[in-house]
């Protein structure tokens, strides 16, 4: 299917090809007609899908429709700041010529620069819920002339508490509206907001699987910290890797880990919850102009970051969340590069790593670096037993290849390698 087949508006067309699309991912093929037919819409897909196009697509639509106005039209709520920067460099993107007046409301960034967006006329407002209730118990922002709302990444909004801001907004925007809500599931409370927020709507589900295959996924065990450590320098100084983002669990992590790369005389930023927006925006555009080539973030810091740059993820830290894997990997492998991705663990974290294969539905393989392999060697796994792969123990030098066999999710077996 082609992109004039999804009855957009032919400078929409124009702009899509700009952007180098050739073909409707599956979530926008399913999305776009439904949406322009006025559709409310609960959507189910993963990030690095093409979900944004998916939404932005129909609401630029419908404003070149609609022709100007000096209200907002557009809403779209996102769990965080870096998401809401590229759902607007997004709309600015797919709009083509003559782009839409898009102000960004996100916490964490001065209210000044906020408030003269606001006081001029707008088509879209982007925003994270905590500040847009800020906004508008000012009054500083008039939501009755919003005809689409949309929740992007819903399930992350609720994880991070967002519930009573988005119920809140929510009860200001006309009744006589269409939601399109965007979320990796759509079960429990996510599906209980939907019930709230949408009427009739049509439930999309986009396979899991998408961005897989693009990006190759490595585990390796570590014995230690210093031995995770001795694992990172060997796999930054991989010729083919262009820029990486290393995942850390804690805020502190991120800072100790990029201050000693930073010794080390690599270009590195750090990315987490506790800096300033200020600082954030720095990283963040050092790394989009390549003067950096390491990021060091945490999971919500860099949640929907989309550089095509990366070439590599490690995860330093195993995420909290299964679902966490998925949004981290997704930082590579973006608009239809390749990537590899690695996570680091301990022995000891092999059920955590088991609980992110069973969400995913594959293995990752696990593969070692010559003369870094762990001491402790783990047993072969639930699939590999399956396989009937032999079961080794042994610590000697020299068969650090022998970890057996694994079962791929694709069904392939293959043997865990050694680089
Ligand atoms: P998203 O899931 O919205 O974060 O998008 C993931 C990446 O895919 C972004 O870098 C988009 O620019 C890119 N993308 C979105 N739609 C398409 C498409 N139809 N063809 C190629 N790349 C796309």
């Amino acid at each position: 299917m082609a992109f004039a087949e999804l009855g957009l508006a032919p400078r929409l067309l124009e702009a899509v090809t700009a952007a180098g699309f050739t073909h409707p991912t599956p979530v926008q093929r399913e999305a776009i007609p439904l949406a322009l037919q006025g559709h409310d819409l609960l959507v189910s897909s993963q990030t690095g899908s093409g979900k944004t196009a998916a939404f932005m697509l129909p609401c630029l639509h419908r404003l070149i429709l609609a022709g100007p106005s000096r209200r907002p039209r557009v809403l779209v709520l996102t769990p965080t700041r870096e998401l809401a920067q590229q759902v607007s460099s997004a709309a600015l993107d797919l709009a083509g010529r003559r782009g839409p007046r898009v102000a960004v409301l996100v916490g964490g960034a001065p209210y000044a620069v906020q408030l003269k967006q606001l006081r001029g006329p707008l088509d879209i407002v982007v925003a994270t819920p905590g500040r847009l209730m800020d906004h508008l118990q000012r009054g500083k922002l008039d939501l009755s002339g919003i005809d689409t709302l949309v929740l992007d990444e819903a399930d992350r909004m609720l994880d991070m508490g967002f519930i009573d801001d988005i119920d809140a907004v929510v009860a200001r925007l006309p009744a006589a509206r269409q939601t399109l809500l965007f979320s990796a599931t759509l079960d429990g409370v996510v599906g209980t907001l939907a019930a709230r927020v949408t009427r009739a709507a049509q439930h999309i589900e986009i396979a899991r699987t998408l961005q897989a295959p693009k990006i190759e996924q490595r585990l390796l065990f570590a014995d230690g910290h210093d031995h995770k450590l001795r694992l990172l320098d060997h796999l930054l100084s991989d010729s083919t890797l262009r820029q990486a983002v290393v995942f850390t669990a804690t805020k502190a992590g991120a800072e100790d880990l990029a201050g000693r790369l930073e010794d080390q005389g690599h270009a590195v930023q750090a990315l987490h919850g506790d800096m300033t927006q200020g600082a954030r925006n720095r990283a963040l555009r050092a790394l989009r102009e390549g003067r950096a080539r390491i990021l060091v973030a945490t999971d919500v810091a860099a949640r929907g970051l989309d550089v095509p740059g990366i070439s590599h993820v490690v995860n330093f830290d195993l995420p909290m969340q299964a679902e966490d894997y998925v949004h981290r990997i997704g930082r590579t492998g973006r608009a239809g590069r390749a990537g590899q991705a690695y996570t680091l663990a301990y022995l000891r974290e092999r059920g955590k790593v088991k609980g992110i294969e069973r969400f995913t539905g594959s293995t990752i393989p696990v593969a070692t670096l010559p003369g870094l392999e762990p001491k402790a060697r783990p047993e072969r796994s639930e699939d590999a037993r399956k396989t009937g792969a032999v079961k080794r123990r042994s610590n000697k030098p020299g068969e650090s290849k022998a970890y057996g066999q694994y079962k791929a999710g694709n069904g392939v077996h293959r043997r865990s390698q050694s680089f």
